[in-house]
């Protein structure tokens, strides 16, 4: 039988998990895999560590998990959990019950056909989510597209079953910053989506704040595109243009009409608006300078304290050694 690898990063999950749990080992029979479940605890502050040991302890064969020294992020463990599944089929999941477990019957009937190497999901409805960043989420996509290189689908979860084949693919890419929903498109293959509506998650609270929203969508325009540098220096030379034909301008008014002072608010205002522009280049450039700085320094994504193995040397004198 072929194996599924299913990771799941968690971050504050205690209330879902177990529901998460629950509601896969229901679904387990209707699919003709073996699963491997790869929980990545990302530095949580509650009980969900203590969780996922005692669910490996009760599960040695199928559950496996990791754990961060601190709160790396979902990419980070995204990253972590790819790296660890060893599937046929692998499957990135929220541990929220937002990304529905039914589906994967579907996704699964769909990857058969061998011209498929990923089915993805993609929300059609953003139902429950609030007004203001439903607003900005689709303004982001709508950007990105248009900006960017690499197509980015909107409404698309990080939810998706992918073919062993592609997960290699996507494992080539080490870059640091990582924006996945941009690697899973930029490493190409054939993708399907499915649509589904909206589903609230099952218990806790989101982690994503507007702000931290926010930045990550910066984050995914500086990783794939460099069209922000391009309009600056765009703009620069646009006002360079003008303010030299202004200077010929002015230079002639003076000499036929005289009239030295006038102009003062509008010069003032010229200025302004140029060390505005300069500015906001700088920002734009220091952007990406600053990606590179974090890029070229090679840390690695993620530093793992923990995972099952470790658990049971050194918690339990590894007792399962010898059964
Ligand atoms: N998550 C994580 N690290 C973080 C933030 C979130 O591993 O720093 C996990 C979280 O546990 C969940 C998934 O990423 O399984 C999606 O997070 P969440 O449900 O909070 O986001 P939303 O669905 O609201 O976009
Ligand atoms: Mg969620």
């Amino acid at each position: 039988m072929a194996t599924l690898s299913i990771i799941v990063p968690c971050y504050n999950e205690q209330e879902s998990l177990p529901y998460y749990f629950t509601a896969m080992e229901k679904l387990k029979p209707q699919l003709p895999l073996d699963f491997e479940y790869i929980f990545v605890n990302d530095g949580s502050r509650d009980q969900t560590l203590a969780y996922l040991r005692k669910l490996a302890i009760a599960n040695p064969d199928s559950v496996h998990y990791i754990s961060f020294s601190r709160n790396f992020g979902k990419e980070a463990g995204l990253y972590a959990g790819l790296q660890k599944a060893t599937g046929d089929y692998i499957t990135v999941m929220d541990a929220d019950l937002q990304d529905p477990p039914e589906l994967l019957i579907k996704m699964y009937q769909e990857i058969q056909d061998p011209e498929i190497d990923c089915v993805g999901t993609r929300r059609v409805t953003r139902a429950g989510e609030p007004k203001l960043r439903s607003f900005f989420a689709r303004m982001f996509y709508r950007l990105i597209n248009k900006i960017g290189q690499t197509e980015i689908i909107d409404g698309a979860r990080d939810f998706r079953l992918m073919t062993r084949q592609m997960v290699d693919a996507i494992l080539e890419l080490t870059e640091y910053n990582r924006f996945s929903k941009g690697l899973f498109s930029w490493v190409g293959f054939k993708t399907k989506y499915l649509p589904y509506e909206n589903v609230e998650r099952v218990a806790g609270t989101t982690s994503w704040s507007f702000w931290k929203l926010f930045s990550y969508s910066i984050d995914g325009i500086v990783n794939f595109s460099d069209t922000p540098l391009n309009i600056a220096s765009v703009i620069g030379a646009l006002a360079c243009l003008i303010s030299i034909v202004s200077l010929v301008v002015i230079v002639i008014r003076t000499l036929l009409f005289g009239d030295p002072t006038s102009g003062w608010p509008s010069m003032v205002s010229v200025v302004l608006l140029l060390s505005g522009i300069q500015l906001l280049s700088l920002g734009i450039i220091g952007k990406y300078v600053g990606k590179i700085f974090l890029e070229t320094k090679k840390r690695p994504q993620y530093i793992v304290k923990e995972d099952e193995k470790l658990y049971r040397q050194f918690k339990l004198g590894d007792q399962t050694k010898n059964d």
